[in-house]
């Protein structure tokens, strides 16, 4: 009996024991709980600034690109243009319709709006002026618009095209015309290439890319009455392009051609004083047609080119853009060109 007793009794022990064991053992994961808690509180309350922060920088960074694409022109919002056009089409056999008017180039060229151009699709990489001195070449120039126009969109540039009309009767003078050309083409854009552009000839194959390069380039390689050969070795003549820093570099042309030649060897020698190497396209594209025409009244062989080009090193640094005096008798804007007029009648008369 007492032994019975006896287990009764230390059973009810270990029950009590256990059932303390286990209050004690709640109690602590209370106890644990209330405080890990309030550990936690804090440390949630940073990672929700530190949320807020993050996201808050990415909005504001957000906002400064869509206000830095906002801005600025529609252009920009474009892509740029592809380095090589997909629009090239390479050689084209080129007619010369002797009915052609103006007003049928200017239906052909709709996009064509004052003489300027820029691709609808894309931002143009090139802003290249297209310098084109002239007197009494009406047919020519609407060959040479016909043909240009289109070569030159192909190359999805964007460019505007100046005419430099000679007005009175002074000997025709090339290469101040096209120093006007530059000055005044200046003053409306802010063209990064010029492309010094003869009347007569009209490119045959758009690969012949009229941008400019790291050094002058000159394009006429071959042309259809040359037997589509150079000149001669050192030809800088009919077409060339200059980059605006080029051209400024070298001072431009020289004023002091009156007639016919040597002008284009006076900016040879000047590219060559600036350590400047000229450049040219391959020969498969740089080919030309040349309009075929007479020599004109007013353009006669200058005689003193040979003494003229033997002095150019001491020359070029005053004769150029520098001293380019001129009269601006008008400046209209056509459909599909500039057209600038000049007198230089301060000058020799044709005789
Ligand atoms: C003249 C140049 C001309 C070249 C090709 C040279 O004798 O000086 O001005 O471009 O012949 O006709």
């Amino acid at each position: 009996m007492a032994l019975s007793f006896y287990v009764f009794h230390l059973f009810y022990k270990f029950k009590v024991l256990v059932l303390v064991t286990l209050c004690l053992m709640v109690l602590w994961a209370t106890v644990n709980y209330y405080v890990d808690s309030r550990q936690e509180i804090p440390k949630a309350k940073s990672m929700v600034e530190d949320f807020r922060k993050v996201t808050s920088l990415e909005r504001s960074q957000k906002q400064e690109k869509m206000e830095s694409v906002a801005v600025p022109t529609v252009k920009s919002l474009q892509d740029e243009c592809p380095a090589l056009s997909p629009y090239l089409i390479g050689a084209s056999k080129l007619t010369f319709k002797a009915s052609l008017t103006l007003e049928e180039v200017q239906k052909e060229n709709p996009q064509v709006a004052k003489g300027r151009y820029h691709p609808p699709e894309c931002s143009a990489q090139h802003h290249v002026a297209i310098i084109i001195p002239h007197r009494n070449r009406e047919k020519h120039l609407l060959y040479l618009l016909e043909h240009l126009h289109p070569f030159l969109q192909r190359q999805q540039l964007d460019y505007g095209i100046y005419v430099i009309h000679q007005a009175g009767s002074t000997k025709f003078n090339r290469a101040k015309l096209l120093n006007v050309g530059y000055l005044e083409a200046l003053k409306e854009a802010n063209w990064d290439c010029f492309i010094f552009h003869d009347v007569d000839l009209v490119p045959e194959n758009d690969f012949n890319i009229y941008t400019c390069g790291p050094g002058p380039k000159h394009f006429v390689v071959g042309r259809n009455n040359t037997g589509y050969r150079l000149r001669y070795k050192g030809y800088f003549g009919g077409v060339t392009a200059l980059t605006r820093d080029q051209f400024a570099k070298v001072n431009g042309f020289s004023n002091n051609y009156w007639g016919w030649g040597g002008e284009d060897d006076d900016l040879r020698i000047r590219v060559h004083l600036q350590k400047m190497g000229v450049m040219r396209p391959p020969a498969e594209v740089a080919r030309y047609t040349m309009i075929f025409h007479k020599r004109d009244h007013g353009n006669e062989e200058n005689e003193e080119r040979m003494k003229l080009l033997s002095q150019v090193s001491k020359t070029w640094k005053t004769d150029g853009l520098n001293s380019c005096s001129y009269k601006l008798l008008s400046v209209e804007r056509n459909p599909l060109y500039i057209n600038i007029t000049v007198d230089f009648s301060a000058q020799p008369k044709v005789s």
